[in-house]
């Protein structure tokens, strides 16, 4: 008799944006830069403490391509203190290796350079 095993990783969602300078046809996610359209720091810690208690492994930190390149959020992250999200997602991905959470951040295309950086804090980048 054959067991079917399915596995997955119980991981916590944080779509830090839905902002993205792209225009897939398939697209369902990507939405226009308007008030509150970042994650706030709050929202993205309170998500991370109450994903680690109910035994989470991972966290999945998500947002469209090169948001910084839409006209108007560049003004709606320096409200939170940051000029470039991969700074922000880099001090979030910190934040849930405090929790006990291994990050995976999944930001588009990015230079060698920036997955370089983000290898530091990221456990796996998709
Ligand atoms: S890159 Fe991703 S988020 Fe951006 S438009 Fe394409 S599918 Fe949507």
């Amino acid at each position: 008799m054959h067991r079917r095993v399915i596995t997955f990783s119980k991981n916590a969602f944080l779509p830090l944006t839905t902002v993205c300078q792209n225009r897939c046809g398939y697209c369902c996610f990507r939405t226009p830069v308007r008030e509150g359209c970042v994650m706030a720091p709050t929202e993205a810690i309170r998500t991370l403490e109450a994903s680690a208690a109910l035994g989470c492994t991972e966290a999945l930190f998500t947002f469209g391509e090169r948001p910084g390149a839409v006209p108007g959020f560049g003004e709606m992250l320096g409200r939170l203190g940051y000029a470039d999200i991969l700074d922000y997602v880099y001090d979030l991905s910190l934040a849930a290796i405090d929790r006990g959470l291994l990050p995976h951040t999944n930001a588009g295309i990015l230079t060698y350079e920036e997955l370089d950086r983000l290898r530091e804090v990221n456990a796996s980048m998709g």
